[in-house]
């Protein structure tokens, strides 16, 4: 870290800071640092988890994700399901559409390998079974409200100061995951460059309640200014993510309620009935962006902190949740072999794994929303007929299907 933050640290005898190892330090407990965390349960390492937010807040995210089967795979040999399953949505249908154009693509639960498409799971659903589990870890050690305030190598890995109820404390480790999200001080710190860009949109959420039942139907709108999704989430109420023009999101939000809901109401249509709005609307920025490494020696990222992408098609969480189980998976069988976890081979293995999956899901959100965004004739064109030939080719679809919910390439067993 910066030299002024070192020689602050250089003033505190390190004698009177209290010591601790351990094999794996995750830095962030959000979904995908808690999924690596419960993941390593059987693996025999020693794992810490510090996370800056306290517990509750960590909970208190405002969001529903649309969560793929890959994802729910791996909930499930985490043993999450029973506290999972019976509090998300599972789709039943998928509707996708160009703008108001008639023809649209449906994919069901009969071109999917499992009994729904896709599920639309809520933040604090999630993240509350993965805490739960958590806790009863008895190799993982999980420290809130915890300050990350030094880092530095050592010659048998690396050593963290963090700041815990005003008082300092060394916690040396073998490796060092960054699951930090968007912003990952633990990427600056490795000096891992990025490369992507903001787009043009940015991306308005909020909750509503529709008269009719929403039939756990998503739906994906395409409209020239960015991606219109609906996603069915428990108890009849849906999570609209709505992309736009900058200005358009911010001239939408400054507008009052009923004038905002009727903008709302000339995209969402007419399939539900009156809409109701249960939260006031959210503006998030969007990008795409791929670290250049994911690893290096001692220290690996996961999640946001590696890679971020558009939110058309819902993919962000999914691809982080990946990350995480097949990271896990490479350190385990590591460890058993008795192979340092934070030799460079040992994790080369995991970015060989994941970097090249991640990069096919970011192209792939990429060009969904620029051949969607615009009213260029041609690509209206060719997207439509693209629509129909999807609709009409059933292995296209299924395949279409498999890409988006994370059933290619080599699948992580946890
Ligand atoms: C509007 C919107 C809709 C989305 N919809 C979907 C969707 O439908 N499906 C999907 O798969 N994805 C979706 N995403 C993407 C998804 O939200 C992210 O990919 C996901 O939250 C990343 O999880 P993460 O655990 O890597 O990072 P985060 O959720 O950002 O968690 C990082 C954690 O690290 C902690 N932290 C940060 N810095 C430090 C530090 N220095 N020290 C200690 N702790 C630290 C934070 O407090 C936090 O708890 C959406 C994103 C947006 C903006």
């Amino acid at each position: 870290m910066n030299a002024s933050t070192a020689s602050y640290l250089n003033e505190t005898p390190i004698q009177q800071q209290r010591i601790s190892h351990t094999d794996v330090a995750i830095v962030g407990a959000g979904v995908v640092g808690l999924t690596l965390a419960c993941a390593l349960r059987n693996s025999g390492l020693t794992v810490t988890i510090v996370e800056v937010n306290s517990r509750a807040k960590t909970i208190a995210r405002d969001r529903a994700y649309a969560f793929s089967l890959m994802s729910a795979r791996i909930f499930q040999q985490l043993g999450l399901w029973e506290q999972v399953g019976p509090y998300i949505t599972h789709f039943q249908r998928v509707r996708m559409s160009d703008a108001d154009y008639g023809k649209t693509v449906n994919f069901y639960p009969t071109d999917s390998p499992a009994a729904a498409v896709c599920y639309g799971a809520e933040h604090h659903v999630l993240l509350g079974a993965l805490q739960g589990l958590a806790t009863n870890i008895h190799r993982l050690t999980l420290y809130y409200e915890t300050t990350l305030v030094d880092v530095q190598a050592t010659s048998t890995g690396t050593q963290l100061t963090l700041e815990r109820d005003g008082q300092r404390q060394i916690l040396h480790t073998r490796l060092l995951v960054g699951a930090d999200g968007a912003r990952s001080t633990i990427r600056d710190y490795a000096g891992i460059q990025t490369s992507g860009w903001a787009y043009w949109q940015s991306c308005i959420t909020t909750v509503l309640a529709p008269a009719r039942s929403h039939q756990n139907t998503a739906y994906e709108r395409f409209w020239p200014s960015g991606p219109f999704a609906i996603l069915p989430l428990p108890g009849n109420r849906c999570q609209v993510v709505w992309t736009a023009p900058h200005e358009e999101a911010k001239a939408l939000l400054a507008l009052p309620e009923h004038e905002f809901m009727a903008e709302l109401r000339r995209r969402y249509g007419n399939d539900m009935g009156e809409l109701q709005m249960l939260r006031p609307p959210m503006m998030f920025p969007v990008r795409l962006m791929q670290s250049h490494r994911y690893v290096q020696p001692g220290i690996a990222l996961v999640g946001d902190a590696a890679h971020c992408c558009h939110p058309v098609g819902g993919q962000g969480l999914n691809m982080g949740i990946r990350d995480a189980a097949a990271l896990a998976k490479i350190l385990q069988t590591a460890h058993t072999r008795r192979e340092s976890i934070g030799d460079i081979r040992v994790l080369k293995r995991y970015e060989r794994w994941r970097r090249t999956e991640n990069w096919l899901i970011l192209a792939m959100t990429d060009l969904l929303n620029r051949v969607f965004s615009n009213r260029l004739l041609p690509l209206v064109w060719l997207r439509r007929t693209g629509l129909w030939l999807i609709e009409h080719t059933i292995p296209l679809k299924r395949m279409i299907l498999r890409v988006m919910t994370g059933f290619f390439g080599r699948q992580p067993i946890v």
